[in-house]
């Protein structure tokens, strides 16, 4: 019996090497609050990152206290994206921000050119995606933050390790968040980044986290209990180590990917000349690829179904739109960002894991190529 693909599976380290570090944890006795793991993992990624950083129990988490640290004035006007995981927009709306929604380029990020029409007196912020690893146009949007005094907060959940002209994504805006959820290019079972460098916010990042308690007789604000444990940090020490080559391995699954999709019709992927162009080292986060019917010959639900016949499980991120969820559709209105609602009915994200085998990548590569096949038989 052939093993289901799924979309991805967990970075995970060899479990003797995970024992060494829970060895440490009980020799410690010290199991969250800021002890010995999460200290040596935020330390060794502020060496990756270039920049100061924070910990959190997951991504979610910290984005919502970076939303509070920059504390944005309840029923402020926030220029996001539609084209992006749950987490982005709901963040906002628990906050007591309004969600605007800007359109997205081919790139699958913010359409730079058409934020500042957005722009009202009640502007407060921006919130960008680096969707899939694809840096948005950081230089034009920081250009636009500044002349509107408004701030920026990346959503990095996918940019982990990205570097742009030498530089570490987590050096744009005001605060960028990452993912280390457990399904990301890099994990800590569950957990979350936020890089900054105006030492400002140093203290309201890190006294949100665990309920506002500056110390033992102060609590200076209403805070969350958001604190990243020992074993999460354990995780990401472990997994680390393993995070150059877990890269390597992608790149080469991209690579057998776009050897199959050579030649076939109707199948966009990322541009990756495009990253070299600009200098981007790339994470090989995401294999999205976007399917125009009227060239394919079937549609992003007639491959995805197909799939799934073969046991592979390919994922439709990011569909539907956030503006078209059940909770949302009321409010918002998906027709005024044309590109991102077409791109969301083409897209299909198909499984790439640094543990995925040979043999597994190409199952899948047949199974597009006999995709084509099938309708080029048919016609
Ligand atoms: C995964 C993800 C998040 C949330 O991160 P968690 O660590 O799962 O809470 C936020 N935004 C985007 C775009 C994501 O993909």
């Amino acid at each position: 019996m052939e093993k289901v693909i799924y979309v991805t599976k967990p970075l995970m380290p060899k479990m003797d090497r995970y024992v060494d570090e829970l060895k440490k944890i009980w020799n410690a006795g010290w199991l969250t609050n800021n002890g010995p793991e999460y200290m040596e993992f935020q330390k060794k990624l502020e060496e990756l990152f270039g920049s100061k950083i924070e910990l959190y129990v997951n991504g979610h988490m910290a984005l919502d206290i970076a939303i509070k640290a920059l504390e944005l004035p309840k029923g402020g006007e926030v220029i996001t994206t539609p084209y992006t995981f749950a987490s982005t927009t709901h963040a906002l709306v628990m906050n007591g921000l309004t969600p605007v929604f800007c359109d997205i380029k081919e790139d699958y990020t913010l359409d730079e050119e058409k934020i500042e029409p957005l722009i009202t007196d009640k502007t407060v912020a921006i919130l960008p995606v680096h969707v899939y690893g694809c840096i948005c146009n950081v230089e034009k949007i920081d250009e636009i933050a500044k002349k509107h005094c408004l701030k920026v907060i990346y959503d990095a959940a996918h940019a982990f390790a990205i570097k742009k002209n030498g530089r570490s994504v987590a050096e744009f805006g005001d605060i960028s968040m990452f993912s280390l959820h457990a399904t990301k290019v890099f994990n800590s079972i569950e957990g979350g980044i936020l890089s900054y460098h105006d030492e400002k916010y140093a203290k309201e990042l890190r006294n949100l986290r665990n309920f506002g308690i500056a110390n033992e007789e102060s609590v200076t604000s209403v805070g969350l209990n958001a604190k990243m444990n020992e074993f999460a940090a354990a995780m990401g020490i472990c997994n680390l180590e393993l995070l150059e080559e877990a890269i390597a391995v992608r790149k080469q699954i991209v690579e057998s990917y776009l050897a199959a999709l050579d030649g076939m019709k109707g199948i966009k992927t990322l541009n990756y000349q495009a990253f070299e162009e600009k200098q981007i080292e790339y994470n090989y986060a995401y294999m999205p690829v976007e399917i125009d019917e009227n060239t394919a010959g079937y549609t992003r639900d007639d491959l995805y179904r197909f799939l799934q016949t073969k046991k592979i499980v390919a994922r439709k991120y990011f569909y539907p739109l956030v503006t078209d969820y059940e909770c949302y559709k009321e409010r918002f209105d998906s027709s005024l960002t044309p590109a991102a609602r077409q791109i969301s009915r083409r897209i299909l994200t198909l499984p790439i894991a640094a543990s995925m085998t040979e043999k597994e990548v190409e199952r899948c590569c047949r199974a597009l190529q006999e995709m084509a096949g099938r309708v080029r038989h048919e016609g």
